[in-house]
């Protein structure tokens, strides 16, 4: 089955058809307390990028709600299979696992199998352009809870931040907790440079560990370009002289105004866009080693 560019397959509990077409129950504990985990995996030309950290994260998530009992090979073939039957070579993966269907109560249900979701649609890469001009985002409070490092599907602090940012004609909004500490964004991990140094929140439960960044952290490793992980402070903002932001779909992204002022000479800057062009280098270097989907057409590299 090759469905039409536009249109999202989807694969309930093993099961794969039309998006519009499939259904979970009212009981599903996801549906009821948000009481589940996602991962978003791209797809690019026909290899699952970065697949082997979306599935460490996946399952660092599941451990730390102790969702149990999902058999992540079978999870995986069914992830193929869905993707082989989308016939899409670029694409956009949501994985879904939630804590299963029971009556409503808030304590765990025994026995309950986790319920697990995939959707696959096409991935057009809108932000293309956007990383050659360089977008805008906005301030907004992290209202976000305290683990944040677990990748939930509970995400009404980052949902009212992003419809925040679509209002004032942004991307993205940039959060900032009580305490002044700026932490991420509401789907994309933050970066800075301050004084020739890029500055990014450290890993722990206030930011998600996101793929994207551990690829850019690496990357201006090997390009020698100092790095600090240490929080800025909402202050710091105004002054920083380069801002952008990561995430799987979005890749680098340039960031030259904030609150509508603009970011250092409100172009994309030098190390910005070193690190714009290195990820895109080391994601051709990476096709070229990744076997594509069995069944995909992979297309030209
Ligand atoms: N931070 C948050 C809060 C996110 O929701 C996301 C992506 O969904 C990211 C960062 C970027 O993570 P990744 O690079 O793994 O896509």
């Amino acid at each position: 089955m090759t469905i039409p560019t536009g249109k999202i397959l989807a694969c309930v509990n093993g099961v794969i058809g039309p998006a519009e077409n499939a259904t979970v129950s009212v009981l599903d504990r996801g549906h009821v307390f948000g009481d589940g985990i996602y991962e978003v995996v791209r797809v690019d030309k026909g290899r699952l990028h970065g697949i082997d950290r979306h599935w460490r994260r996946l399952d660092r998530s599941l451990r730390a709600l102790q969702i149990a009992n999902l058999d992540l090979d079978l999870l995986r073939s069914q992830l193929d299979a869905t993707l082989k039957a989308s016939g899409h070579t670029d694409a956009m993966v949501y994985l879904q696992v939630t804590r299963g269907t029971a009556p409503r109560a808030h304590a765990f249900p025994s026995d309950t199998p986790p319920n697990t979701l995939i959707l696959v649609q096409h991935f057009g890469d809108d932000k293309a352009h956007l990383r050659q001009t360089g977008a805008g985002v906005i301030t907004h409070p992290d209202l976000r809870w305290a683990r944040c490092d677990i990748k939930s599907i509970n995400l009404l602090g980052s949902v009212l931040a992003a419809e925040a940012a679509k209002r004032a004609g942004c991307v993205e909004a940039v959060l900032i907790k009580e305490d002044g500490v700026v932490t991420e964004c509401a789907h994309s991990s933050l970066f800075a440079v301050v004084d020739g140094i890029i500055r990014t929140h450290p890993l722990d439960p206030r930011i998600l560990p996101g793929i994207t960044r551990e690829i850019v952290l690496q990357i201006a490793a090997d390009m020698a370009i100092p790095c600090r992980q240490k929080a800025l402070r909402s202050e710091e903002l105004g002054s920083v002289a380069e801002l952008f932001l990561t995430s799987t779909t979005a890749k680098v992204l340039p960031l030259v105004t904030l609150d509508g002022k603009p970011v250092g000479d409100g172009k994309p800057g030098p190390i910005t866009c070193k690190l714009r062009d290195g990820f895109e280098a080391w994601e051709r270097a990476d096709r070229l080693k990744t076997p594509s989907v069995a069944g995909l057409n992979s297309g030209e590299l």
